[in-house]
């Protein structure tokens, strides 16, 4: 429908088939965070460290479906862990309890111990959704603070945020909350409050202010998997929610099992009310997890109450005071069985991971300094994202004023030479990550500035 963007030579039948899709889709995409111009390029296939798209193209993928595949495409622990559940247990859903329930929750325990009970969803959306319920009906509260640009899924109260234009965010001590979606109730930009990341003075200042409708501060520890929070920043935080009486919810779907083993919440050795899971303990299936403080959990429990009206109600037990909690799908055995394979490979893999994310930020901030381009290498763990800035970058508002633009049209560049991550997306490091990898990324970074950018 469209003439054939000269950006990508070798994709043509991803074009061809991203133009039919665009008759059946808005936008010729399921999420709209696969869509990128001039146009996603439509894959086939993945092994390893490798996609390969419908033209046949081959990539080192970077973007590991937003981090979510800890052990890269189709590892064959994954698979084993499916066909056992296939294969021996006959079926894949019960509606019923299972053993693996328990047997994961004592795993995800070993390596995040504040999570003392824990429930499982369908993905990490519905994982942040729960924790904010639980929050709402344990202290009895009906707001929510979120930090400026920080990501927890796309509902009501989570769509919120500053404009992206500084000139227009308001000042840093009093963030001007925008909608970021159309389609918002109104009057919902008032249960949401804006916090500054990493401004521990402006932040408090706000949590006093509104403490007494605040039920739960949520924050990435590691904004967007790649902007720590400041160790001063984030022991404050804990404190004054601790003194307020606001429950704090790190949503950890990014960094648990990436910032490190025990998530970021590890690394700060700061211990939230409440924690949530995704992406990597779902071993590539939609997954969630949310867990903490037995008396905050346990607000959801049915056990009082008489299974008559259980029943009825399909809620719990007197359904005011009962949190409802439910899902066909919740503890679904095959996924569960996935996330543990990803987790005990883990076990023995992480290092290596970590050490070949930590090789590549050295290369590529070495290869950049070499040609006297501002950039620099920021992340934790197996994720991190490149910055082209001198400035440090702390948040939101200094992400906003990197150059975003050179950094696309590096990442357009370098799909065209088999470097994939989605333009202006992080790099998240698999298990299949390796040398040889490394090598074809700078191989193709010295071939774009040689023959592309000069
Ligand atoms: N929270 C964080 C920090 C995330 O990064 C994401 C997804 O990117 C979510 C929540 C939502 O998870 P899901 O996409 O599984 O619904």
């Amino acid at each position: 429908s469209h003439p054939l963007p000269q950006f990508f030579n070798k994709t043509k039948e991803s074009y061809r088939i991203y133009c039919e899709s665009e008759k059946h889709m808005p936008g010729g995409v399921t999420a709209n965070i696969k869509h990128f111009s001039p146009y996603p390029i439509v894959m086939k296939h993945g092994i390893g460290p490798t996609l390969t798209d419908v033209d046949n193209n081959e990539y080192v993928d970077y973007l590991m479906s937003y981090g979510a595949l800890a052990l890269g495409h189709g590892h064959p622990r994954i698979q084993q862990a499916l066909q056992q559940q296939i294969l021996t247990d006959g079926t894949y859903l019960f509606g019923a309890p299972h053993e693996l329930e328990t047997t994961f929750a004592k795993k995800i325990k070993e390596y995040i111990p504040s999570m003392e009970l824990l429930r499982y969803t369908n993905s990490g959306t519905e994982a942040t959704l729960l924790a904010l319920r639980l929050a709402y009906a344990f202290t009895g509260k009906t707001k929510v603070a979120k930090f400026e640009g920080h990501y927890h899924g796309g509902y009501n109260e989570m769509l919120y945020s500053i404009n992206p234009d500084e000139k227009k965010a308001g000042p840093i001590e009093e963030p001007v909350t925008v909608p970021e979606s159309a389609g918002l109730l109104p009057g919902g930009d008032a249960n949401t409050i804006i916090l500054p990341f990493n401004h521990p003075e402006a932040c408090e200042r706000l949590l006093k202010k509104h403490s007494r409708e605040l039920a739960a501060v949520i924050i990435e520890p590691v904004q967007g998997g790649f902007i720590p929070a400041d160790q001063e920043f984030i022991t404050r935080l804990r404190k004054v929610t601790e003194e307020e009486g606001i429950v704090l919810i790190f949503d950890e779907v990014k960094t648990g099992f990436r910032s490190s083993l025990g998530g970021a919440q590890n690394v700060y050795q700061v211990t939230p009310d409440l924690t949530t899971l995704g992406k990597v303990v779902g071993g590539g299936f939609p997954f969630g997890i949310v867990g903490g403080k037995k008396e905050i959990m346990d607000v959801s429990s049915p056990k009082t109450g008489s299974d008559v009206f259980d029943t009825m109600q399909s809620k719990g037990s007197s359904a005011e005071e009962t949190l409802f909690h439910s899902g066909t799908y919740n503890g679904h055995p095959m996924i569960l069985g996935a996330g543990l394979a990803t987790i005990e490979l883990l076990e023995s893999e992480f290092r290596n991971t970590l050490t070949l994310a930590n090789e590549l930020r050295n290369e590529l901030e070495s290869f950049f300094k070499q040609k006297a381009v501002p950039m620099k290498t920021i992340g934790m763990g197996t994720i991190f994202n490149l910055v082209f800035t001198n400035q440090a970058v702390k948040n939101y508002r200094d992400m906003s004023k990197t150059n975003l633009f050179f950094r696309k049209e590096l990442d357009l560049h370098l799909i065209n030479e088999g470097i994939y991550t989605k333009p202006l997306n992080r790099y998240s490091i698999a298990t299949v990550h390796g040398d040889r990898e490394l090598k074809k990324t700078m191989d193709a970074l010295h071939y774009v500035f040689t023959n592309r950018l000069t």
